[in-house]
């Protein structure tokens, strides 16, 4: 917080982004009394993909919900061209993320709600000395973000528990039941539709009994989000984001509503593209300045706080044209040219950039999947799957597309599970124009997607356009360390596609051939070499990184405060020392709470946990 509140201002709290790590931030604050605008640069379009679970892929194409980013994997362009989504014309490998709507990236994910693990969190109060992050407080601020629907037992529990004030009925298994974000489970229903399908959730059954823990996954109906299943491998069936209606749930809905609620407290500007905070002498907030479509500037004044929540990408670049980044920045000429200057020198601004890795196994099979038949994948009523879906949220439409997963680790002697592994009836193989389209060409295609956590390697950058600084940054991820020659992840990785290809061994009698890497693809080698040049993401992290006071690298401190200068905080996927678990959306979530419960806190003169206490028994 600056150290005297401007009184002028109209708003306290100013929140730049409204995705996953802002919406919620910004919803918090309004609840509790505090005057907040949030400025969002999309511009708030209707999208026909957004609300239908499986178009979410046609939604992170779609220009009303999402912008298309061309990142460097490399920054050698030789390396870079192996991989065969480089575009030649755009210049790298697209990377979309949600841009156009309220709610920002969750308007266009996957919807996979998967927490991280308890050991990430324990790691990061570590890495802050703050306590406050530690995997207890986390889990608590996780239930009041939940609305768990596929563990009815539970949920009755909890409802009894909260009828009779008996609080060890509440809240049962690490989840929640009365937040904002909605979640359940493809109804298992659908494996019965098609044979193939059923052999291959079967055979993948099979498989994961290899692994220990089958009671722990057993008693949790194979719940990866469940308390029990913590640090065990094994089968896990997969929680979404989706409604019981069948709709995209999002942190979307949660602003909406609070605004709805509270309009004389919470503003939502969109179609405004931040540019900057304005520092005065002593480093402090004093405004943001924003430019809107009709191509006008604007400051706008800051009464406690601004929180930068604008994504991995964005806020690293804010942070930079605010004059807080590394020294070495500023000293570009054309950084100097456009009149950028330090005024808080912290290295770690734009460093430290990584994602979690993803690699897929794509086999054709002999026959087509009979659970897609006739379906178009399109918002088209005509297709009868798309008018079941659109009169009652149930069938295909309704689902994501995950079959069936399992989770492992890739050396027997790590503590965590540090693979997720999933498969798809369709050909996913990263980000490239119309992968989505390509994905669903045939209805006979499966993929496996090995996603692996990837705390390793950290090597990648943001920085300002040299063009334009106020443009998209330039991104350079330097995948698996680059020249740093770090084995890690390769070798994780080939643990995940060796698995993969061992449970399509047991169907084998469905599989005509492997599309990708390709039967000629065998030798550890080669798949090594497959690996380095063909993996991707979508989880950026880490650009404005967490720790303690005392760490040079570090951007902000563990009350999510930007180290040298006041009145501004980051609370979103840029926070993160390492990848948080194989999904990051409900980890950001948990950060925007954080970063309103800390602000709260500190407004009131009260402990961070306190208002959590007082948030808890609210909820
Ligand atoms: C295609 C895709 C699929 C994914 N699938 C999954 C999944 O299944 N499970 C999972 O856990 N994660 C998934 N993710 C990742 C997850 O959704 C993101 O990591 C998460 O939403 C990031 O949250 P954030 O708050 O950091 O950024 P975002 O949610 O991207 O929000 C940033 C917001 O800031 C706004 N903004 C940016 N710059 C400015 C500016 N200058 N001025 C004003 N506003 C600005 C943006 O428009 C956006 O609304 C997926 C991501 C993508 C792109």
């Amino acid at each position: 917080m600056n150290a005297a509140p401007d009184n002028r201002a109209t708003y306290d709290y100013i929140v730049v982004g409204s995705g996953a790590g802002g919406a919620p931030a910004a919803a918090r604050l309004a609840e509790q009394g505090f005057k907040v605008l949030v400025f969002e640069q999309g511009e708030d379009r209707e999208s026909r993909f957004v609300d239908v679970p499986l178009l979410a892929g046609y939604a992170s194409l779609d220009p009303a919900a999402a912008t298309g980013y061309y990142v460097q994997h490399y920054a050698d362009p030789k390396r870079a061209r192996r991989d065969f989504k480089y575009d030649e014309e755009n210049g790298g490998i697209l990377y979309p993320r949600g841009t156009g709507r309220i709610g920002g990236s969750t308007q266009v994910n996957v919807m996979v709600w998967v927490r991280a693990d308890d050991a990430d969190w324990d790691d990061y109060a570590r890495v802050t000395s703050n306590n406050f992050w530690n995997a207890r407080n986390m889990r608590r601020i996780l239930q009041l973000i939940e609305r768990t629907e596929y563990r009815p037992v539970l949920k009755v529990l909890d409802r009894i528990g909260r009828l009779l004030g008996i609080r060890a009925l509440c809240n049962r298994r690490g989840h929640g039941f009365r937040g904002y974000v909605e979640t359940t489970r493809a109804p298992i229903t659908l494996v019965f539709k098609d044979m193939q399908i059923l052999k291959i959730v079967a055979r993948t059954i099979v498989y994961s009994l290899r692994f220990g823990d089958q009671l722990k996954r057993l008693l949790s109906f194979w719940d990866p989000n469940d308390d029990r299943t913590q640090r065990t491998e094994g089968l896990a069936l997969t929680p979404v984001t989706i409604t019981r209606q069948g709709r995209r749930s999002s942190v979307r809905r949660r602003l909406l509503d609070v605004r709805e609620k509270y309009p004389e407290r919470l503003t939502i500007r969109s179609g405004a593209t931040v540019r900057d905070i304005v520092l005065n002498e002593k480093n402090e907030a004093a405004g943001v300045r924003y430019k809107l479509r009709d191509g006008t500037e604007h400051v706008e004044p800051v009464g406690r706080e601004v929180f930068l929540a604008a994504g991995a990408f964005e806020t690293p670049a804010i942070l930079m044209r605010s004059g807080i980044g590394p020294a070495k920045e500023f000293e570009r000429e054309e950084i100097r040219r456009a009149g950028l200057k330090l005024r808080v020198d912290r290295p770690g601004v734009g460093e430290y950039l990584h994602d979690r890795y993803e690699i897929s196994v794509i086999n054709e099979m002999k026959r087509d999947f009979s659970l897609l038949d006739g379906v178009k994948f399109d918002a088209d009523p005509t297709d009868r799957h798309y008018a079941e879906w659109l009169q009652n949220g149930r069938g295909i439409y309704a689902t994501n597309g995950v079959v069936i997963a399992f989770q492992m680790k890739s050396d027997p002697a790590l503590p965590d599970p540090d693979l997720y592994i999933f498969c798809l009836p369709c050909a996913i193989r990263g980000y490239e124009k119309d992968y989505f389209r390509k994905a669903i060409a045939k209805k006979n295609l499966c993929t496996w997607l090995v996603l692996y956590e990837n705390k390793g390697d950290k090597t990648g950058t943001v920085s300002l356009n040299g063009k334009d600084p106020t443009a998209q940054p330039e991104i350079n991820f330097r995948y698996h360390a680059e020249d740093q020659g770090a084995p890690d992840a390769a070798r994780a990785m080939l643990a995940g596609m060796k698995a993969a290809r061992e449970v399509v061994k047991s169907y084998k009698d469905l599989v005509r051939n492997e599309v990708l890497p390709g039967d000629h693809i065998q030798s550890d080698e080669a798949l090594r070499d497959f690996i380095e040049f063909q993996s991707w993401g979508h989880h950026a992290n880490g650009s404005a990184r967490m720790g303690c006071a005392g760490d040079d690298q570090a951007v902000v401190d563990g009350d999510l405060k930007v180290i040298g200068a006041h009145g501004i905080r980051v609370s979103d996927a840029s926070v993160f020392p390492h990848t948080p678990g194989s999904f990051i959306v409900s980890a950001v979530v948990q950060v925007g709470e954080a970063a309103a419960i800390k602000a709260i806190a500190e407004a009131r003169g009260q402990d961070a946990l306190a208002v959590l206490d007082m948030l808890a028994k609210q909820a």
